[in-house]
């Protein structure tokens, strides 16, 4: 080749690492010619999608050669209803990270600070890199984000400010006076991003709602996704929620049918099946619990979190302990590329698999 095609790219893509997922179970079945993989590496929901949703999706098949509703409609009133916030307030995204890129592209010009914690979720370095914008990354405090640290770094350039709340890859969480606290302060041209991925698992009395706040804080931006507690992953559906303003200008830059006809119905029947969401919440907490006895009983220092994951903490490096754990067909997240190479990241899973996964991990810590 004459040209050298990397250079041609534009600054921001060419330092760009690309994210970097979980490993799919097949892939690990291939490879090690193994079967009963168990993945508990992405956050998904182990109960497998609602049989309401599947039975919506059933009957929406034959409108697969349509295009879909571009304007999500249906939807963004079944959400504006059940939260109490206009639907031009809604942008749908293909998962919530599509809103966060939309987000990235609609208001950030290269030279842009945009500003996030160490060990929060690498989206957030993807999206402010693409576009030639620059990370301001602050310091964590107890593997959280620490707001003051954020309000200090707060410049004349900043544009964003990305906050996920439970935090990724951590499970940490801030209260409802601390984020309340820190939007007083932070000026009103600045963007702040609320990302509540985790939201549904929490059960803390002072855990903030985001979307109650905003009313009061026009540059506030909350994110949600139907990949977590309502379990579905697969078929990338989010959304955020903010000013009509900031809406107008998320849907000038998402692709006209950035949702699909399926994720659509998916979505509308999962947001009423208030069922599968408690039984969802119940087999987290359950299997969080679990977790913290088994690894208070195994010496393991871990994060307190409220998500559905829990990130432990080992001795020393965590990549041959993820191998050797791989290797017994359960698939766990390294975190390393995080900045935590001894930390290795657990999604809770169903009680037999969470048992499998700590009974496996016991085993290969033993033979270290
Ligand atoms: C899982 C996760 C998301 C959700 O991503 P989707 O694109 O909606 O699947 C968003 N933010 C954080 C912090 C997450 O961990």
């Amino acid at each position: 080749m004459g040209s050298d095609f990397i250079s041609l790219a534009t600054c921001g893509v060419q330092n760009l690492n690309p994210y970097l997922p979980g490993k799919p179970p097949e892939e690990l079945e291939r490879e090690l010619g193994l079967t009963n993989v168990v993945k508990l590496a992405s956050n998904e929901n182990p109960m497998g999608p609602s049989e309401k949703v599947l039975s919506a999706l059933q009957k929406s098949l034959s409108g697969l050669s349509l295009y879909p509703d571009s304007g999500g409609y249906k939807l963004k009133h079944a959400l504006s209803k059940k939260f109490g916030f206009s639907p031009e307030q809604v942008t749908l995204g293909n998962g919530s990270n599509d809103v966060l890129e939309l987000i990235g592209r609609g208001y950030l010009n290269p030279g842009d600070e945009v500003i996030y914690s160490e060990f929060s979720f690498v989206v957030y370095s993807l999206v402010t890199q693409a576009t030639g914008a620059k990370p301001i990354v602050t310091p964590a405090k107890s593997w959280g984000n620490d707001l003051n640290a954020m309000l200090q770094a707060v410049s004349e350039k900043t544009r964003i400010i990305f906050i996920a709340n439970p935090n990724n890859p951590t499970g940490t969480w801030l209260t409802k006076q601390e984020i309340t606290s820190f939007l007083d302060a932070v000026p009103e041209n600045v963007l702040v991003v609320l990302d509540e991925a985790y939201t549904e698992y929490v059960d803390e009395a002072e855990f903030p709602n985001g979307l109650s706040l905003l009313s009061s804080y026009q540059n506030l931006i909350v994110t949600r996704t139907f990949s977590k507690a309502y379990g579905l992953a697969g078929l990338r559906i989010g959304y955020a929620v903010s000013n009509t303003e900031i809406a107008n200008i998320l849907s000038r830059v998402r692709q006209p049918f950035n949702v699909n006809n399926l994720a659509l119905v998916a979505a509308e029947t999962a947001l009423d099946d208030d069922e599968y969401l408690s039984k969802s919440f119940a087999l987290n907490k359950a299997g969080m619990a679990l977790y913290q006895a088994e690894l208070k009983r195994l010496g393991l220092n871990f994060i307190p979190s409220v998500g559905n994951f829990i990130t432990v903490e080992l001795e020393n490096d965590a990549a041959p302990v993820y191998q050797a754990m791989l290797e017994e067909g359960v698939i766990v997240r390294p975190v390393a590329n995080y900045g935590m190479p001894k930390h290795l990241r657990i999604s809770i899973g169903l009680d037999a698999e969470n048992k499998r996964c700590i009974e496996v991990l016991e085993r290969v810590i033993k033979h270290e």
